[in-house]
C-alpha cells in the first residue's frame, strides 16, 4: 500500500479499489408486530414495537 504513486498500476489500484468500496444492502428482517421491514435489534420504525412490546408510542391513537 504505502508506495510511491507512480509504483502501483491502474489496475492493481482499481482492483483494490473494486474490492474495498463495495457496498452491501443492509440486513432486513420482517418486524412481528406488523411484518414490515426492519433493521434487526432496532425498534420497528412504522409500529414502534420491539421484542414483543410496544416501546414507541405512535402519534395516532
Ligand atoms: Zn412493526
Amino acid at each position: 500500500m504505502a508506495v510511491p504513486k507512480r509504483r502501483v498500476s491502474k489496475a492493481r489500484r482499481d482492483k483494490r479499489r473494486s474490492n474495498v468500496w463495495k457496498l452491501n444492502a443492509p440486513t432486513l428482517v420482517r418486524c412481528k408486530q406488523c411484518g414490515e421491514y426492519t433493521v434487526p435489534h432496532k425498534v420497528c420504525g412504522s409500529c414502534g414495537y420491539y421484542n414483543g412490546r410496544l416501546v414507541v408510542a405512535k402519534d395516532e391513537d
